[in-house]
């Protein structure tokens, strides 16, 4: 198992690591820890540096996360050092974290489900159970997400018991049920006093990291399901 240094420390820019396992022919290698985000949960993988090397691509497979190199690459047993595209990743954490100060204010003031999402660098969607959006809503929504913004509100990350987050009623909620029976702890992300999810990603320490959200457009993917599209700022 790649032991993911990305889910007790998202700050941590630089990594050494050793070579678990080499992979010729995809020109990939695993290793025993690794800062790189494999992507998941709306969140792409991380860019950066592996030995030297760019690394192109970034995934879990098995209990290993693989990184894909361009160039030459190292062998089991070495010891190797890895950079992650900070400027990149930063961003990204920026932009996960305006989707969760989304879902909080959307549950919290209108009770809408989330039922889906997926985000790039600064930009991303969010849909959800929520047939009485309408233009005058969205005007309001985007000044509430900058109202958490400026609340400066601090983000926690806990790692529980499967059974002591099986009691939280916010986890409930946002369908932690559907986890597979083997999964024995959970990860979960608390944005103090608005939001509280089982989640994988990385997030930034505290709300107004953030900065400017942008709510870019919406749209009616049928009756009830609407899609909100966010931009954050430079
Ligand atoms: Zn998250």
């Amino acid at each position: 198992m790649t032991a993911l240094l990305a889910h007790t420390d998202a700050y941590l820019k630089e990594f050494e690591a050793t070579v678990v396992a080499v992979d010729m022919e995809a020109n990939a290698v695993a290793l025993d820890q690794t800062a790189f985000y494999p992507g998941g949960g709306g969140q792409p993988a991380d860019d950066g540096w592996l030995a030297g090397q760019p690394v192109t691509a970034v995934k879990r497979q098995g209990g290993h996360i693989w990184h894909w190199l361009d160039g030459e690459l190292p062998k089991v047993g070495d010891t190797v050092q890895g950079k992650l595209d900070w400027d990149r990743r930063y961003k990204l954490m920026r932009t996960h974290t305006a989707f969760h100060i989304l879902c909080g204010v959307v549950w919290r003031d209108y009770e809408a489900q989330v039922t889906g999402g997926n985000m790039g660098v600064l930009k991303g969607r969010m849909d959800f159970e929520f047939e009485r959006l309408q233009k005058e809503l969205v005007t309001e929504i985007e000044e509430k997400l900058n109202q958490e913004v400026a609340a400066a509100r601090p983000i926690h990350v806990k790692i529980l018991p499967r059974e002591e987050a099986f009691l939280i009623p916010d986890l409930i909620r946002t369908k932690i049920n559907l986890l597979p029976e083997g999964i024995t702890e959970v990860r979960t992300i608390e944005i103090e006093g608005l939001d509280l999810q089982a989640d994988g990603g990385t997030h930034v320490a505290n709300t107004r990291e953030v900065g400017t959200i942008k709510v870019a457009g919406y749209k009616s993917k049928g009756k009830i399901n609407k899609r909100i599209m966010l931009e954050i700022g430079e």
